[in-house]
């Protein structure tokens, strides 16, 4: 009917216009009647990763009205990329289900810990962008949990043992080559209530050195495998009764793990002098995630062997249903975060942060030994045994090993704080965690993933530069001496949103030596005596005409060349910086740029214990730029900073690492921690490509 001959003729464009009015109609009209549709439900929610998948699975295994989680990192050290994971569950899981996490710091190893740690721990928090409900620290409840070790002691569940830490290991049933042999309870487990808690209070009182007495929770040591052993008349009932049993007989968490030791130094950060006794990790965490009301107590696998020593302490403390999560805490267990191509071990980090001397005499210390019992903290890529690099002791050469890199928040390493210092954004971290997924399967990584993440991540959020690192000097010699030409530039030629700034283009610019060769090539498409090459952002392209060299250095000093349209076009176009003293132009900087700290790509099979780990480290990790240069756009990106503006820094939190950008053609670059009004340090962040390793 449309080539009916009565129907009138419109134009080609009316018709457009007419059709576009009608969609628009339509869409309107469906718009309406989706949000008709929507209401009952609420606005839909596809992408909140909290509501699929496992953590689904896990609210709906405890769906309460006040989901409240907790942050429980000891405050012993620096955190690293693997606790972006923890923080982001537990702080995601409670902000997306209407609830509310705590970050309590579980402080009850009095020794270790220090005040840079808890601050440093409440930064990267905020940093990531969460805040807690509560701060809270384990030491706050030394009072409850005293009082709940004593009245555990009355329910016949826990005795003070004098057993050597061998002797404890042997009772165990823990061979010397790592096997398992019988198990054992000792003497001490079959003493009076009375003696118990006279004991107890004894070793509060200090009677008892380290490693002389602790305080043993009487779980399954003592079961006897006739105990659990099925026969031909028992009935089903029985049959699984004895089964349940045998599980929990044969589980080293629950063979009268320790609940209170006598620690070396006893003085505590917050409590001063009046413990000379603190509880375990095992004894602790379950309570206070009871007395904090914790719903779901989310913690990383290796916990899951722990989680029946973790109910069978709040149940016999009736602070738990037996055999039930309707009451009291629900621990559940996601997979850790593991990145392959660094070192994330708080003790190897330290011995790169502060260096090691080899051949120091071995400490033997008891009370470590006694924390040996317990697990390692979360996060931790192994279990590993205290102190390595104080029993790094080998033939005694006496070899001393220096710091690795400058500090903990030194950009090579992947701690949070050298993450930040970097200038990786807290969005683009939270977003690779979550990517990985969050399940019951451990999340193995590589450091170039991460860093391809943060290069997506970064690509359309942050502005861009032109930066040149290693600047040669170009004069163009057909343009007059005083010629300014402020050429307007979009900071990002894709999002219109971020603005334009102006850069000027004037008889001298500099380039990246990178840019230019003194013998042209066929396969070389840049600057090279006689050749052409575009200048972004600039109309005509220039071609070299002469170059001069520094006698000294043998490098080129500087290039000669011509401008215009009558120039013939090159095949690429690079970068520049103008000069202009009415600009302020350039920008001068230095850069900083980072590579992998070691060679190997599993720095962690190094040998840790005799320092042959120092022979692998990479000569190249740090290249710095003492001499790069900025466009004057720079000035209004670090005004306008943080960049990315969602998901990045909120504020109270931005510090000098918010101000990023991508360097055009070169990489993402942030502002470093040590730069000042008038010295501009800048780190990349990441490449703009992966780097392969070849040239
Ligand atoms: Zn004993």
């Amino acid at each position: 009917m449309a080539d009916a001959p009565e129907e009138p003729k419109i134009s080609k464009r009316a018709a457009e216009k007419e059709a576009k009015k009608a969609a628009a109609k339509a869409a309107k009209a469906a718009g309406k009647a989706n949000a008709a549709a929507s209401k009952p439900t609420g606005p839909p929610e596809p992408t909140d990763p909290f509501k699929q998948g496992w953590l689904k699975g896990v609210y709906g295994e405890k769906p309460v009205k006040d989901v409240h989680t907790r942050f429980p990192p000891e405050p012993n050290g620096y955190l690293h990329i693997g606790h972006a994971k923890a923080i982001t569950v537990n702080f995601g899981f409670a902000k997306s289900y209407g609830g509310a996490c705590n970050l309590r710091f579980d402080d009850t190893n009095p020794s270790k810990e220090e005040e840079r740690y808890f601050t440093s721990i409440k930064e990267m928090v905020s940093w990531l962008g969460f805040e807690p409900a509560k701060i809270t620290h384990s030491s706050d409840d030394f009072d409850k949990l005293y009082e709940l070790a004593e009245e555990l002691t009355r329910r016949r569940k826990a005795y003070v043992c004098h057993c050597t830490p061998a002797e404890v290991k042997k009772g165990r049933g823990q061979l010397p080559g790592g096997e398992f042999g019988p198990r054992s309870a000792c003497e001490h487990w079959s003493r009076s209530v009375d003696e118990n808690l006279a004991e107890f209070k004894a070793m509060r009182e200090g009677k008892y050195k380290p490693g002389e007495a602790l305080l043993r929770m009487k779980q399954y040591l003592a079961t006897k495998p006739e105990e659990y052993e099925i026969g031909e008349e028992d009935s089903v009932e029985v049959k699984k009764e004895k089964e349940k049993l045998k599980a929990l007989a044969d589980n080293p968490a629950l063979w009268d793990c320790a609940a209170y030791r006598v620690t070396k130094n006893s003085h505590h950060h917050r409590t001063g002098d009046k413990w000379r006794i603190y509880p375990t990790y095992e004894f602790t965490h379950c309570i206070v995630d009871a007395l904090e009301d914790i719903s779901h107590s989310l913690c990383t696998v290796e916990f899951e062997t722990l989680r029946p020593a973790y109910n069978w302490l709040l149940e016999e403390l009736d602070m738990k249903e037996r055999g039930s999560d309707e009451k009291g805490p629900m621990q559940r267990e996601y997979g850790r975060l593991n990145v392959e191509g660094t070192i994330l071990s708080k003790r190897r980090i330290a011995m790169l942060v502060e260096g090691t001397a080899l051949g120091a005499p071995a400490t033997t210390d008891v009370a470590d030994d006694m924390d040996e019992m317990t697990l390692a903290e979360e996060g931790e890529t192994e279990p590993e045994a205290p102190s390595e690099a104080a029993k790094t002791v080998t033939n005694g050469t006496g070899r001393k090993i220096p710091p690795a890199v400058r500090g903990w928040d030194d950009p090579r390493l992947f701690t949070l704080v050298a993450l930040r210092r970097r200038g990786v954004p807290p969005g683009a971290l939270k977003k690779f965690v979550l990517d990985l997924g969050v399940t019951k399967a451990n999340a193995n990584t590589m450091t170039h993933i991460l860093d391809a993440s943060i290069r997506t991540y970064l690509e359309r959020t942050v502005p861009r530069l032109m930066l040149v690192l290693d600047p040669i000097k170009v004069t163009i010699t057909n343009l007059p001496d005083d010629y300014v030409e402020e050429r307007e530039v979009p900071f990002d030629p894709k999002d219109k949103e971020k603005g334009t700034h102006k850069v000027p283009f004037t008889k001298t610019i500099y380039i990246d030596r990178d840019d230019f060769r003194e013998e042209d090539d066929p396969d070389f498409f840049r600057l090279a005596p006689g050749k052409s090459v575009g200048l972004l952002n600039v109309e005509h392209p220039i071609r070299c005409t002469s170059f001069k060299k520094d006698s000294a250095s043998g490098k080129v000093s500087e290039i000669k060349a011509e401008y215009g349209a009558d120039v013939p076009a090159g095949k690429a176009r690079i970068h520049w910086i103008g000069h202009s003293a009415a600009h302020n132009s350039p920008v001068r900087a230095e850069a900083r740029i980072f590579n992998p700290l070691f060679r190997t790509l599993k720095p962690n099979e190094l040998d840790w214990k005799n320092g042959g780990y120092h022979d692998d480290l990479n000569p190249d990790s740090l290249v710095v730029y003492k001499d790069a240069m900025i466009e004057t756009g720079f000035h209004h990106i670090r005004e306008h900073a943080p960049w990315p503006k969602e998901e990045g820094e909120a504020r109270g939190t931005a510090d000098k690492s918010s101000v990023r950008f991508q360097g055009l053609r070169s990489a993402f670059f942030a502002l470093d921690a040590d730069s000042t009004d008038d010295k501009i340090i800048l780190n990349r962040v990441v490449s703009l490509k992966e780097d392969t390793g070849k040239k």
